[in-house]
């Protein structure tokens, strides 16, 4: 399962480029709101990197369940 480059396109604007991750388990703010930089998705390292993440596993490739998320964020979540 994957999100097409479209979708993410979508996604990665709705955040402005911020991670949009809003669990309260994660120690950050609500929202997480890190920058992040769009050449670094999917790079253990470097700042800014990021992720697009399934919000709930199983739920398709859609756009509402698509959720940018910060390195560290992606990490903790699965
Ligand atoms: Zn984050
Ligand atoms: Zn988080």
């Amino acid at each position: 399962m994957a999100f097409s480059e479209q979708t993410i396109l979508e996604a990665w604007n709705r955040a402005k480029g911020r991670c949009e991750c809003r669990r309260s388990t994660h120690n950050h703010a609500i929202p997480c709101n890190k920058e992040l930089v769009w050449e670094n998705r999917g790079r253990e390292t470097g700042r800014g990197a990021w992720e697009a993440h399934h919000l709930v596993s199983g739920g398709g490739d859609t756009l509402s369940n698509c959720q940018i998320l910060c390195w560290n964020c992606h990490k903790l979540t699965f």
